[in-house]
C-alpha cells in the first residue's frame, strides 16, 4: 500500500496514525446494516465506505461500525479511530465526538474536555489546512450516513 506523505507530526502521533493505517480497525463484517454511506475525497483520492449497526435491543446505541477505507494514512487512521470509538456510543454521544473533533480541527477549541483516545493523535493535523479534510472524512461521513445520504463528497 502506498502511503502518502504524512505532515510533519510529533513522532508520537505519527507513530499512532501509521499503526492504524498499517492495521485498521473495523473491518469485520457486520450482521446487519441500519445506516451506510460511501463518501469520497477528490482532493486526496480518499474513499471511505461506512456502515452503522445498531443496537438490536436499544436503537439509539451503535453496536459495531464497518469502515472500508483507502487512500492517504490520514483518512485510513481517521476511519479506524473512528470504529473503535463509535462502538458502543449512543448515536447521541457518537455525534457529539464527531462535531467536537471539527471544531478541534477548525480551532474553534483547544483543550480536550471529553475522551477521545487515538484520535488525539489526529488533532496535529490541524496546522495542515488541505489535510484536515482527509481527517474529517469518515467523520462527514458517519454524520452523512445518519442523514440518510448515501453519497457524500466533500470539497
Ligand atoms: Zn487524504
Amino acid at each position: 500500500m502506498q502511503n502518502k506523505t504524512l505532515p510533519q507530526l510529533d513522532d508520537l502521533y505519527k507513530e499512532i496514525i501509521l499503526e492504524h493505517y498499517r492495521n485498521p480497525h473495523g473491518r469485520e463484517p457486520l450482521s446487519k446494516v441500519n445506516y451506510q454511506a460511501e463518501g469520497m475525497n477528490p482532493l486526496c483520492g480518499d474513499e471511505v465506505k461506512l456502515t452503522l449497526q445498531l443496537d438490536s435491543e436499544n436503537d439509539k446505541k451503535i453496536e459495531k461500525v464497518h469502515i472500508e477505507g483507502h487512500g492517504c494514512s490520514i483518512s485510513v487512521a481517521s476511519g479506524s479511530m473512528l470504529a473503535d470509538i463509535l462502538k458502543g456510543k449512543t448515536i447521541a454521544e457518537a455525534k457529539e465526538i464527531s462535531k467536537y473533533l471539527k471544531e478541534i480541527m477548525h480551532d474553534k477549541i483547544n483543550d480536550t474536555e471529553i475522551d477521545i483516545g487515538d484520535l488525539e493523535a489526529l488533532c496535529g493535523v490541524k496546522k495542515f489546512p488541505v489535510r484536515i479534510k482527509c481527517a474529517l472524512l469518515p467523520w462527514t461521513t458517519f454524520e452523512e450516513a445518519l442523514l440518510g445520504h448515501e453519497h457524500v463528497e466533500i470539497s
